[in-house]
């Protein structure tokens, strides 16, 4: 009778269908501490040859959920039914692609006079804001999160996490398509990886490791001699060309919110933890783009490996910056996911806002990005934040919702309701079941960049091809 239930709450998809999308704020990041042993199931671990995904998550979607419009043309003799996914944020009109959704805002309705526009090479429909898009959704005490309470440190302290983690069952891959994909992986972690460090369980991706030194040290001395900075404006557009010089596609700065800041830090290398102190008055925070033709792959390898680059290309980018400032005299922290949430600091910087799939959706290249930061004392100018009406995009768009194989990713309405006390409370969002999107990777044995890769703002046409 169990077994029965069991078979009725779930379907079996095999991985060609998860694949096909039928079906990642966990999205993409890399997975474990970088080590690709660490994919591999380990004895005791079931491997199964269909994933299985609960029935509500694939049911299908209700229609007023996604809000399509049926419109019929007449092209000659021949009736063309054309599907609108595409609302409008500023009219009834909805369109097919978000190409013609673009075309349609461009000439009908005029950008505000506070246009970012061209003056900063963004794109046209991007408005500079005097306060980020989250703000109108704080309802309550916004408190400093704790870095132990995200997912990746949980699996090392939250034993009722880790034996749920641990009795999640492994999908059968071809062995030789595992070694090669592993293998891809495994060099673009690389630098991550290392980090210029060569301590046991070193991951650079979670930035500061107490006396580890590696790429994201913080102990590096700062230059004797100090560049005199008359003019904070002139500087920061000096610190963004140079940032874009060592590899940053975007740059932001924003005054640091302490907010934003872990109040407690968790280096998963040691278990060591404690309080955090960062005293800097700003934060420089660096998009680093990731590949679309690999993330278009997820949940397969590629699609990490794509992840895994952008990791080692954050660490090379955020150490030389640091590296750059602490020669012109000034303090400077570079750091990965560690010290603070990048998310709600690149909001902060003006790079983008933040979408249903709990990630920031840059107007350049939607969520399909990495994000990093330096922390300094230097004279700056912060930038404005933006808006370019996702809170109503996402709002009538579900395609990241659908494309998670594990139903991680709310439908309908923002909630302040958690899904587990690895989300955020005081805020109204679509929080993230980011439990249930990391057992998927266990499952998975890779991990996933679904969301991102359904969302219709990864693909903007910096690729050169594209949706639109
Ligand atoms: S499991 Fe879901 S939330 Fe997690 S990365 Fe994949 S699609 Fe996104
Ligand atoms: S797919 Fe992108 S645009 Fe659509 S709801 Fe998700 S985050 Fe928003």
């Amino acid at each position: 009778m169990a077994e029965e239930q069991n078979e009725e709450k779930f379907k079996k998809l095999t991985r060609r269908e998860v694949l096909a999308g039928t079906g990642g704020f966990v999205a993409g990041v890399a997975v474990g501490s970088g080590g690709v042993s660490l994919l591999l199931p380990p004895k005791e671990v079931e491997v199964i040859k269909e994933v299985k995904v609960p029935v509500e998550v694939i049911k299908e979607v209700p229609v007023e959920v996604i809000k399509e419009v049926e419109v019929i043309k007449e092209v000659g003799a021949v009736k063309e039914v054309e599907i609108n996914r595409f609302a409008c944020p500023y009219c009834d009109g909805t369109f097919s692609t978000l190409g013609a959704l673009r075309v349609h805002v461009d000439s009908e309705h005029q950008p505000t006079p506070t246009s970012a526009r061209e003056s900063e090479g963004r794109p046209t429909y991007v408005n500079k804001v005097d306060k980020p898009t989250y703000d109108d959704f704080i309802v309550g005490t916004v408190e400093q999160f704790d870095q132990k309470n995200e997912v990746f440190c949980r699996s090392l302290w939250d034993e009722e996490y880790k034996k749920r983690r641990a009795a999640a069952p492994v999908i059968e891959v071809d062995k030789l398509v595992m070694l090669d994909g592993n293998a891809l992986y495994a060099g673009a972690i690389y630098v991550d990886d290392k980090a210029g460090s060569d301590a046991p369980n070193y991951s650079g991706f979670q930035g500061h490791q107490t006396g580890f030194g590696g790429l994201y040290d913080w102990e590096e001395p700062v230059g004797t001699q100090k560049f005199p900075v008359s003019d904070p404006v002139e500087m920061s557009e000096k610190i963004k060309k140079v940032a874009k010089f060592y590899g940053a596609d975007l740059v932001g700065i924003c005054e640091l919110d302490q907010r934003w800041v872990y109040s407690n830090y968790f280096d998963r290398a040691t278990g060591n933890f404690g309080e955090l102190d960062i005293p800097y008055k700003y934060a420089i925070v660096l998009v680093v783009e990731m590949d679309w033709e690999g993330i278009e792959t997820s949940p397969g390898y590629e699609a990490s490996a794509a992840t895994a680059l952008g990791y080692s290309n954050m660490a090379e980018v955020a150490s030389k910056l640091a590296r750059y400032i602490r020669s012109l005299g000034y303090p400077a922290i570079p750091s990965g996911n560690d010290t603070a949430q990048s998310i709600p600091l690149a909001i902060d910087a003006g790079l983008g806002e933040l979408g249903r799939l709990g990630l920031l959706i840059t107007p350049e290249f939607g969520p399909r990005v990495r994000l990093c930061k330096v922390l300094t004392d230097l004279p700056l100018k912060p930038d404005k934040p933006i808006e370019f009406r996702i809170q109503r995009f996402c709002e009538s768009c579900v395609l990241c919702a659908k494309s998670c194989p594990v139903g991680a990713i709310k439908f309908g309405d923002r909630t302040t309701e958690p899904t587990s006390f690895s989300n955020r409370t005081g805020i109204l969002r679509w929080p993230v079941d980011v439990v249930k999107c990391h057992i998927f990777w266990k499952t998975n044995l890779t991990s996933c960049s679904n969301c991102i890769a359904a969302c219709p703002w990864s693909d903007m046409g910096n690729s050169g091809r594209g949706k639109v």
